[in-house]
Formats: C-alpha cells, sequence, structure tokens
C-alpha cells in the first residue's frame, strides 16, 4: 500500500484538502489476524482479513487514517474523531461525508478528523482494544512508553486533539447495547459555556449535560486544556442506522458555523427543533450490571420513562430457569440498555437518568 504523508498539523498546506496517517510503533500485528477471524465467522478467507490488517502495518508501524482541511481563511480548528471503540460506525461515516462536502476554498480555519483511532478494535467488531484488552475512552492521557493503547492515546493527545478550538468525540452504543440518540458535554471549567452552546446548536434529539467527567476519557484530557469538547451517542447494535449518521453529519455541519468556519448544505436546525434536556453522570461503565451469565430479555427500550422498581427484563440460565429480575434503580428515563441477549456476569444492562 502507497502511504499517505505524516499528519502534522503545523505543517498543513494552506488552502488544502488531503488524507494523512499517524504512525504509531507497535508490536507485530499480523498475529491480530486469527483473532479477528474467530469474529468473522467461516465464510471469510483468511487472506482477506490478513490482507486488510497488513495494509495498514508495515515497519513496525500501524498506519491510522487522518482527515484534515486547512481553509484558505484564518480561523478556529475544529477536530473530530470517531472509533474509538472499534463498533460505534456512524461518527466514521459523518466524518468522511463531511470531509467529502468541505471545500478548503471556502473554509476558515482547519477541520481535522481521525475516523477510525482504534484500528484493532474495528477489526475484530470491539469496544476494547484486542491487542492489550485496553478499553481507549478509560485510559486517556495514555503513555508514550506504554502498552498500544496507552502509546495511541499519547499519540492522540500530542498530534491532534491539543489543537483543537472545539473537540467532538463522535461514539455510539456498540454492537451490544442501544443509546439515545445524544450530544453530551460536561459543565464544568472555563469551557463549560461554549460546550452548552455547541451543543445546543448540533441538533441531537437528547442534549445531555454531566456534572463531571469520568478519568481516561479523551473529553477528560481535553476539558484539562480547557478546549469545549462534546461527545455523542447513538442507537448502535452494532450497525449505523441512516437517521443516526444524518444527525451526526448535520450536527458537524452545525459546529462548522458555530465556530464561524464554513456553511456547509448538511447543517441546519428544524424551526420546532425542542431536544430531551437531562442532567447526570453519563459514564455507562458505572451503570447497572447483570450479576448473572445467561440469556437476557426484555420489552424494554430506549428513550422510555421508568418508575423506581419497575420490571425491566429477565434474565435466565440456560435451562430456562429465571436466575435474575432487571428492575429500574430510579425513576428517569431509559438512555440505555442491553439489545445483545447473551450476557455475563458483570455486563453493562442498562442506564436511567433521574
Ligand atoms: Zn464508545
Amino acid at each position: 500500500m502507497s502511504r499517505n504523508k505524516e499528519f502534522d498539523f503545523d505543517s498543513l498546506p494552506k488552502a488544502s484538502k488531503d488524507s494523512y496517517e499517524l504512525q504509531l510503533k507497535t508490536p507485530d500485528l499480523t498475529c491480530l489476524a486469527g483473532v479477528v477471524r474467530t469474529t468473522c465467522g467461516d465464510t471469510i478467507s483468511p487472506d482477506a482479513i490478513s490482507d486488510a490488517i497488513t495494509a495498514r502495518f508495515e515497519g513496525g508501524s500501524l498506519s491510522i487514517p487522518v482527515l484534515a482541511v486547512k481553509g484558505a481563511g484564518q480561523g478556529k480548528t475544529l477536530v473530530a474523531t470517531a472509533g474509538v471503540h472499534g463498533d460505534e460506525y456512524e461518527g466514521m461515516e459523518a466524518i468522511y461525508r463531511t470531509f467529502e462536502a468541505l471545500d478548503p476554498s471556502n473554509l476558515s480555519g482547519t477541520f481535522v478528523a481521525v475516523p477510525v483511532v482504534t484500528l484493532p478494535a474495528f477489526w475484530q467488531a470491539t469496544r476494547a482494544n484486542p491487542v492489550d484488552g485496553l478499553n481507549m475512552a478509560r485510559i486517556f492521557p495514555g503513555s508514550s512508553s506504554g502498552t498500544m493503547s496507552e502509546r495511541l492515546a499519547a499519540l492522540m493527545l500530542e498530534k491532534v486533539f491539543r489543537h483543537a478550538d472545539l473537540y467532538i468525540d463522535l461514539h455510539s452504543s456498540g454492537r451490544n447495547n442501544a443509546m439515545m440518540t445524544l450530544v453530551g458535554y460536561a459543565a464544568l471549567g472555563r469551557q463549560a459555556e461554549t460546550a452548552r452552546a455547541a451543543a445546543e446548536c448540533f441538533g441531537a434529539p437528547l442534549v445531555w449535560e454531566h456534572p463531571k467527567v469520568s478519568p481516561g476519557r479523551t473529553l477528560t484530557e481535553t476539558l484539562k486544556l480547557e478546549i469545549p469538547s462534546l461527545y455523542t451517542e447513538a442507537r448502535g447494535g452494532g450497525a449505523a442506522h441512516p437517521d443516526d449518521v444524518d444527525c451526526y453529519t448535520r450536527g458537524l455541519a452545525n459546529l462548522l458555523a458555530f465556530l464561524d468556519m464554513a456553511q456547509l448544505p448538511a447543517a441546519g436546525l428544524d424551526p420546532d427543533y425542542d431536544p430531551l434536556r437531562l442532567c447526570g453522570d453519563g459514564d455507562v461503565d458505572v451503570s447497572m450490571r447483570s450479576g448473572n451469565s445467561g440469556l437476557f430479555f426484555s420489552d424494554a427500550r430506549v428513550g422510555m420513562r421508568v418508575r423506581q422498581g419497575e420490571l425491566l427484563g429477565i434474565i435466565r440460565d440456560l435451562d430456562g430457569t429465571p436466575l435474575e429480575e432487571v428492575r429500574s434503580p430510579r425513576d428517569g428515563v431509559l438512555v440505555m440498555f442491553r439489545t445483545n441477549p447473551r450476557i455475563f456476569a458483570g455486563e453493562v444492562l442498562l442506564v436511567v437518568n433521574a
């Protein structure tokens, strides 16, 4: 594969639009092909998997794609990432569409996007990085001498995030869960009001304010740098719902307009846009978890209003024996919900925001 240029924010040519790459020094990844094969079933040629992985792994380094558009005019920098978790696809397509739509001659400032941050997790379609088992959204700022994920976090922070005037990390619920389509922000520090205003103009059906951010997330580090920072979630479930891709694409266009960088055709809000607004802890990793392994079935849907103690589902042993009744821990809105019936003890079941 012919390599793109190494991404260097400070040397981007004026009025340019190009694909670059970040080089991450990492141990041999070809062994990953065997791991990925087990998640793809038996219908895919092993060579196809090996080829896809080795095409981005050469000379001891992994090539992570970066898309950058530097405008003819001076202006701010919007940084967007997707694929921090490997099974969340909506943000990837929204970034590609935004990159395609941008014209450097009509752009003031710089758009930088990393559409697939954690490549091994993407190949395996998992939340965590299969190389070291780490969740990329819990290990920032990382370490240049750590495991692959830790080095990737440090590289992203140094080469990409620190240049942002506004940062957005595009997530969704991944293959095991469903989430409401939302934009979230932390009401913390000097950036809080800008983040709130940006979140309001993004255009998601739910705007979720958080009084704090858990350690290790991308936003945790950008907030330390006082960069206004947003993230998104969406239905997910291992797919990319077209309405969510449209929502994210419109949201990126709205942020470019918010920063006075560009006016894309995708920008705009419905005249009667009036999102649901919630405030609460947004960390799905501290949500209600399963106490048992087995099969989980439920009639519940994200977005439902639920009452404390309301029966939302049941976990059975494989012989049908009921093991656990899943009940809402509080009155509120069901923001996230397990959709994959196969469940192991300790996996996330649901998040209810009061
Ligand atoms: Zn995620």
